[in-house]
């Protein structure tokens, strides 16, 4: 375990938001899978006490995450394929509003997994590009023709190219230097490119009245942002922030009973039998409870350095 400063202001001076729920010595590659169960697992939980960004604090090594996650295999995720791709249109259409439509145009998405969001994108025709450190779901998404890099925004492929947007779907809160990934974002995007982030909402109004038992509390979350501190942060990086509001997310019944399940067996077991008994498995729902939330960052045509040059 190691530990951090603010990612967002840089100091260290925090005050206990949730006290851990986990022994930190023990790191199971298992819970960085995307459908993980792991509610109710989390690491210190700590509030800046400056700036108000909410961090897990001690937390595992940037190594140790790293290897977690290149070493991670979720098979769970394939069979709820069809609630991604259903997610992922609705996140593509809402995107399409700000960017426009693709029309050859270029989109890289950060943590691509096993493609979903890049093959949604294919499709509505965008040259669209995705890295994945986890060498299983990038194989996964190459196996399916798309271009899928293993790895990083690091990956020597990307090396002197920019795209039109840069998509992060749910991975922000994964990284260990989320100040850092949205830099890299920044030079990877040609001037007036779009930046796009999902992320849960840590001062919505479910994450309060929840407190300690809001279900995002995630040993495999280490930050927290709320739309404040992303806007503070993309603002910091030289975007300007154009739009950030509550987006939710689309499950099948079937799923979404699986994992109360995980969180309450009793409520979980009630839950399955009543989806089985009526045949809704398949049925895939609108979830909202404003604690997810999508923001739109724009690189400026004329970069703050092109205007210090001038
Ligand atoms: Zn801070």
């Amino acid at each position: 375990m190691i530990c951090v400063n603010c990612n967002l202001c840089g100091r260290d001076e925090w005050r206990v938001r949730y006290p851990a729920t986990m022994n930190g010595s023990d790191l199971d590659v298992g819970v960085f899978r995307c459908t993980s169960p792991g509610y109710g697992h989390h690491a210190q939980i700590v509030e800046c006490q400056y700036c108000g960004f909410v961090y897990a604090n001690p937390r595992w090594s940037d190594e140790a995450l790293m290897g977690a996650y290149t070493a991670v295999e979720d098979h769970t995720y394939l069979t709820e394929r069809a609630g991604r791709e259903l997610t992922f249109r609705k996140h593509l259409q809402a995107m399409e509003k700000h960017t426009g439509p693709g029309n050859g145009r270029s989109l890289l998405d950060i943590g691509a997994y096993i493609g979903v969001f890049v093959e949604t994108a294919v499709a509505a025709g965008w040259d669209a590009w995705g890295v994945e450190p986890s060498a299983w779901a990038a194989a996964e998404a190459q196996k399916r023709g798309l271009n899928v890099i293993r790895g990083t925004q690091n990956a020597p492929e990307l090396d002197g190219r920019q795209f039109n947007v840069v998509t992060m779907w749910d991975v922000i809160e994964h990284v260990d230097d989320p100040a850092g990934e949205i830099g890299k974002a920044y030079q990877l995007l040609q001037p007036g490119g779009w930046l796009i982030l999902h992320t849960m909402d840590v001062d919505s109004l479910a994450a309060r009245l929840m407190g300690s038992r809001w279900p995002w509390l995630m040993d495999m979350h280490l930050y927290y942002f709320s739309q404040k501190t992303m806007a503070q942060m993309l603002a910091q990086t030289g975007f300007e922030v154009v739009w950030s509001g509550a987006q939710g997310r689309y499950l099948r019944l079937g799923y979404l009973a699986s994992r109360v399940q995980a969180w309450n067996r009793v409520l979980g077991r009630l839950a399955y039998g009543l989806v089985n008994g009526l045949r809704l498995k398949e049925v895939a729902i609108p979830i909202n409870f404003g604690d997810l939330f999508t923001v739109y960052g724009r690189k400026p045509i004329r970069s703050s350095q092109d205007v210090l040059a001038k």
